[in-house]
């Protein structure tokens, strides 16, 4: 009978991706519509039900949100997401429950979605104006949008017509 050796990750429940200290832990129980999570612990939580692309591309997206806290530029605490873009700016603390995380405006995730395959960056003039014109995101009237704004060209999108 044959078996097949399992790796260290496999067996700890973690992405091949995961590098010693940084673990990248694999989780089928992520709130819904949650791609993956940076913990202060150093831990990044993905959601383990996508495609390896997907994992890698949520893995990098939650490195900068590591590397922002590491430089004590982003904390999170239950209550409140504080922000500072730099050593001169002042700390912007923001209330978790009267904000849309993971929305692209804000200056961190901003600085991470850059990051994100460049399929997706190319895709995306449209993938970013039509995002930053949706608060509910996804959703049947912004994915919509996104296959509109494809047709006419990002430019061309959103624009009044006259
Ligand atoms: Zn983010």
């Amino acid at each position: 009978m044959a078996f097949k050796l399992k790796t260290k990750n496999d067996i700890f429940n973690l992405h091949h991706s995961s590098e010693f200290g940084k673990p990248v832990i694999l989780k089928d129980d992520l709130e819904k519509g949650i791609e993956g999570e940076a913990n202060r612990d150093g831990t990044i939580f993905v959601n383990s039900k996508m495609s390896d692309k997907k994992i890698e591309e949520a893995v990098n997206h939650e490195k900068v949100h590591l590397d922002q806290m590491a430089q004590g530029r982003l904390q999170y605490d239950n209550d409140t997401v504080k922000w500072k873009r730099d050593t001169q700016s002042p700390m912007k603390v923001y209330k978790r429950s009267e904000m849309n995380e993971g929305h692209p405006d804000f200056e961190w995730e901003a600085e991470a979605y850059k990051t994100e395959s460049p399929l997706k960056k190319g895709k995306d003039a449209c993938y970013s104006k039509v995002r930053s014109r949706y608060d509910k995101w996804p959703s049947a009237y912004a994915s919509g949008a996104l296959v509109k704004c494809r047709k006419v060209g990002a430019a061309n999108w959103g624009n009044k017509s006259k």
